[in-house]
């Protein structure tokens, strides 16, 4: 709970007691809709924003039976149809984001605004031809990855095409330029790390914050490794964390879990968190060379189950983590008959 006057959102329309649309409205007559999403996260948030005519909608959700009938219930509650549905605004790319911004672009015909970086990922996951899922998996084998998790991931990452299906028609809007949303100037910040081409929102005089998975509150946002872009995303991630330390945030709209108010305290948090485990994980390779999948384990073990898709994310976390390491010198690695392994430089 926070301080802020909120209230279950409630329509003149809908019979008391019938309509369970987990809904809540906000200042300025947002509306948070939460999203269900079969995985450990529970639901990503949309927002409907009121403008003079219908209303900007900011992350649809992933495609899923259980989603679209969460949908339908909240426009009965709130008493909206599609056709209300003027713009569709993307912070990232992401299945749980975009997943459904071709299916209601198709029942409302509103452009779909998502960055450029934002929209290759997109296309380069679940385009024709994708070859992602092969790349993926030889760079897991470099790292040391068993061949059949490797395959169970190739076949969790298949399950998504259907849940991002119809795949929007896209314009594009960039960082660094502003955008009039609910009749006010937000401007659009590049926030790299979780997902390349990922914007937060910044409106000024409310100093609010859209801030898409970037920061999250009791939840770390994954920053992961992905074949074909370049870099060391956890660089990118703690660079942008700090430049979003700067802005002056009195409530934050994040993509999961409940809108907040301690932006920064929670920037703080997730920065420590991030040096803990690199000064945790170079102490483990001080002890003993470990490939990649073999600090996973270590790292996550528990908590991955057997689940092919928090697998991914654990060990393109871990990978994130070691690269940051390699490429600060206090680490280094070597190929030996096709495994990568990882040491501790010792000065
Ligand atoms: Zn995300
Ligand atoms: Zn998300």
């Amino acid at each position: 709970m926070t301080m802020l006057d909120k209230q279950e959102g409630k329509s003149l329309h809908a019979p008391e007691g019938k309509i369970t649309a987990p809904t809540v409205i906000w200042p300025e007559g947002w509306i948070q809709v939460k999203v269900p999403v079969p995985f450990s996260l529970k639901w990503v948030n949309s927002y409907l924003i009121p403008e003079e005519a219908g209303y900007t909608l900011i992350d649809p959700g992933l495609r899923t039976d259980e989603a679209i009938e969460v949908w339908n219930e909240a426009l009965i509650k709130h008493n909206l149809q599609w056709t209300d549905m003027t713009r569709i605004l993307l912070t990232h790319q992401h299945p749980d984001h975009y997943g459904l911004a071709g299916y209601v672009q198709e029942r409302s015909g509103a452009p779909v605004f998502m960055t450029r970086g934002a929209h290759a990922y997109a296309v380069r996951l679940w385009g024709e031809g994708s070859d992602f899922s092969t790349v993926l998996q030889s760079l897991y084998e470099e790292h040391g990855m068993p061949g059949e998790l490797r395959e169970a991931i190739g076949e969790n990452l298949e399950t998504f095409v259907d849940m991002v299906s119809p795949q929007p028609e896209v314009t594009y809007f960039d960082a660094g330029s502003h955008i009039e949303i609910g009749g006010l100037s937000w401007l659009l910040i590049d926030a790299p790390g979780h997902a390349k081409g990922q914007l937060c929102f910044y409106q000024k005089e409310r100093k609010w914050m859209v801030c898409g998975d970037q920061v999250l509150p009791h939840i770390t946002p994954n920053v992961s490794v992905v074949p074909g872009e370049d870099g060391d995303p956890l660089k990118a991630f703690l660079d942008s964390l700090q430049e979003l330390g700067l802005f002056e945030v009195k409530l934050a709209f994040p993509g999961h879990r409940d809108p907040f108010t301690d932006f920064e305290g929670r920037i703080t948090e997730l920065q420590q968190h991030h040096m803990r485990r690199l000064d945790r994980m170079a102490a483990m390779l001080a002890e003993e060379p470990r490939t990649a999948y073999g600090m996973c384990e270590v790292l996550f073990g528990s908590r991955l189950n057997g689940n092919a898709h928090q697998l991914r994310f654990a060990m393109s976390e871990t990978l994130a983590h070691l690269v940051y390491l390699e490429r600060r010198g206090r680490i280094t690695s070597e190929i030996s008959e096709g495994v990568r392994r990882f040491a501790a430089v010792t000065l």
